[in-house]
């Protein structure tokens, strides 16, 4: 076996320890050698892999859990392709793109999925392990000597494979880029593409908008689109689909599986939405191991067994088990949550409200809302979501109808994420004033939201050196410890992995179901949305014209009016249950318009 040490430096302290991990460690305390010693400069312990035992008492004294030490098979240790740096994470094999299909890849977040993109793109060149030299192009092409990734790799060293990426985090882009989208991407097109992208993307509409005006999703789209228009031999998505709508996240598949040339050209997408990675890719390859220690990319699997592989957490090719139970999503038709004798929290009428400078019109139809209960919301994104909010809290006053029972404080987690959403520094100082409470390790609510969150660990970190991830779970725990009325989340998945993503639905659904309170969640992953909602309201209308709002609708009515809308068909796999879209004009999805259901017949 090899020794892997990794010391994470962002939790790495030592001016606020005793140096415990130091002090305590056995063969430091023979005073012949050191296993673990502090770093010359003094900001973080180092760890000799080759003196030190495994023993694993510095994991354990280590105050921030900043250590982790892992056995990894010698065999396995021939197939490392790059190492950040000494006690850093190690990347062991890599994705291997392939002309013909797209090849989507999955895994949990501080896995490797980024940074095999950016060596896939020749953004990093692969070390082999030795951080301490930069190897020469030829070493690494002989690494891979025997596999596709030979002639890959020779290629990118010889520039004659030309990649573009579209980055997982879009909000720096928006710092960057200077002008307006029309001139960008007129700039950006190699391929006299312009037009059908902009049409395919719906664009249209936005030429002639900055770029440090657009919204999350219509930045997210503009990002797609510049990729799709360059001349490139290897096209990288990394999270395509955070920010947009069901209609859209379907569009941006379809584009990149249009305009990227699978057959000819490598192209690759990482996604957490499972129902569309499933829809866009043609294989699948599942990074595993452990997140910030080290990841290993599998095998190519076919799309269908490649996703329900990770949902079961084994992965036959390898024999490898990745987690001790499968993922199941609980596809729930209606449920009733609420005692009989509860009193609903919200009520409202048919409403219609106007706003007189922009005209914006939107009609929302009578519905309620009961203690303990989510309300998803479906929809496209500038038909009055948050101004039906605004309705429900009194905030505005409709021109027709009422809100019966309004909800008077209502406690907000926002679509995009930004450190500037909270005025705190810290991680603790922003759940300390959301709720005393929160931060009490004997409160239900310490439990809830610190431990399930797993924020324990990011107690003491500044909120503006936080990763997509880390941000949304820390933004999603500090709207919930408020005491609030309603509770509104607005895409509470962007940035988080598969599993991620089902503790924060299962988060949500526990504390409002404790506190008896409602929370409306605004969420495009449908998949996700299925598991956290009680019931939906679907909105749909003419992006800043137009919105209506349904009444609410149990889950079955509520999806089956959405994608109705969308003219999208979803089917169940038979396996796992997962939903799946069916390719357009398929038996299944002919057969299934025909009957009219459209969501899991
Ligand atoms: P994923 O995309 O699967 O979330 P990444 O490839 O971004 O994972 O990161 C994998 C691990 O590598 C993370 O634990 C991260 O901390 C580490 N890492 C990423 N970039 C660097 C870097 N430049 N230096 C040191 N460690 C890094
Ligand atoms: P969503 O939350 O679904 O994105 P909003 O309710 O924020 O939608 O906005 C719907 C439309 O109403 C937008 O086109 C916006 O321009 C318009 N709007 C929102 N707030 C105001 C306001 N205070 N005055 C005028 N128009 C507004
Ligand atoms: Fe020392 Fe290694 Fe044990 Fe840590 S795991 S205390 S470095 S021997």
């Amino acid at each position: 076996m090899t020794r892997l040490a990794v010391v994470d430096r962002d939790y790495c302290k030592p001016d606020k320890c005793t140096l415990e991990c130091i002090r305590f460690c056995p063969v430091n305390r023979t005073k012949k050698v050191k296993a673990i010693d502090l770093s010359e400069d003094k900001t973080h312990s180092v760890i000799f892999e080759d003196k030190c035992i495994g023993c694993g008492i510095c994991v354990k004294k280590c105050p921030f859990n900043a250590i982790s030490i892992v056995n990894v098979p010698d065999e396995l240790e021939k197939q490392l392709v790059h190492r950040y740096g000494e006690n850093m994470f190690k990347l062991y094999g890599l994705p291997v793109p392939k002309t013909g299909g797209v090849l989507g890849i999955i895994g949990k977040n501080g896995a490797g999925k980024t940074t095999s993109i950016k060596i896939l793109s020749g953004q990093l060149k692969p070390n082999l392990g030795d951080y301490s030299s930069d190897p020469e192009w030829d070493r690494v092409v002989k690494a891979f000597k025997g596999s596709e990734l030979q002639t890959y790799f020779s290629r990118l060293a010889n520039n004659e494979l030309k990649s573009v990426v579209k980055p997982q985090y879009i909000e720096a882009a928006r710092r960057v880029l200077k002008g307006n989208v029309g001139e960008l991407l007129s700039k950006a097109d190699e391929r006299g593409l312009f037009k059908d992208v902009v049409e395919r993307l719906n664009l249209k509409n936005l030429l002639d908008r900055s770029v440090s005006e657009l919204s999350g999703g219509e930045l997210q789209k503009f990002l797609v689109a510049a990729v799709l228009l360059k001349n490139a031999d290897a096209y990288f998505f990394d999270e395509p689909c955070s920010y947009l709508d069901v209609r859209e996240r379907v569009r941006v598949a379809d584009a990149i599986r249009e305009f990227t040339n699978p057959s000819k050209n490598y192209v690759v997408v990482v996604e957490h939405d499972l129902m569309i990675l499933d829809y866009i890719s043609d294989n699948i390859v599942v990074i595993y191991g452990e997140p910030g220690v080290y990841g290993i990319a599998s095998k190519p699997y076919g799309v269908r067994a490649g996703i329900n592989h990770y949902l079961n957490g084994y992965l036959p090719a390898e024999n490898m088990r990745i987690r001790p139970e499968a993922v199941r999503f609980r596809i729930q038709v209606a449920e009733k949550r609420f005692e009989e004798s509860e009193y609903p929290v919200i009520k409202w009428e048919r409403m219609i409200h106007q706003y007189p400078s922009s005209g914006f019109k939107l009609v929302v139809e009578e519905g309620e809302a009961y203690p303990g209960e989510v309300l998803g919301i479906l929809g496209p994104n500038g038909v009055g979501k948050s101004t039906f909010i605004k309705l429900l809290s009194g905030e505005l006053k409709p021109v027709e109808g009422s809100v019966l029972i309004s909800a008077e404080k209502v406690s907000v987690k926002p679509q995009e994420l930004s450190p500037k959403i909270f005025p705190e520094e810290t991680v603790s100082q922003a759940l300390r004033n959301a709720s005393t409470d929160a931060l009490n390790p004997a409160s239900w609510l310490y439990n809830e939201l610190v431990r399930k969150l797993r924020l324990n660990r990011m107690l003491d970190r500044r909120i503006e050196e936080l990763s997509g991830g880390e941000l949304q779970k820390v933004a999603v725990a500090v709207s919930l410890a408020r005491e609030a009325d309603l509770y509104l989340l607005d895409e509470p998945s962007a940035y988080l992995d598969v599993e991620e993503r089902i503790v924060v639905a299962r988060v949500i659904r526990r504390i409002i179901e404790e506190k008896r309170k409602t929370a409306i969640v605004v969420e495009h992953d449908l998949m996700l949305q299925n598991y956290i909602s009680d019931k939906i309201v679907v909105f749909t209308g003419k992006p800043s014209i137009e919105g209506y709002a349904s009444r609410t609708l149990n889950i079955r009515e509520g999806f089956n009016t959405l994608l109705m809308n969308l003219s999208i068909t979803v089917r169940k796999d038979s396996e796992t249950g997962r939903p799946r879209i069916n390719k357009p004009g398929s038996v299944l999805d002919r057969e299934q318009k025909a009957r009219g259901e459209y969501y899991i017949p």
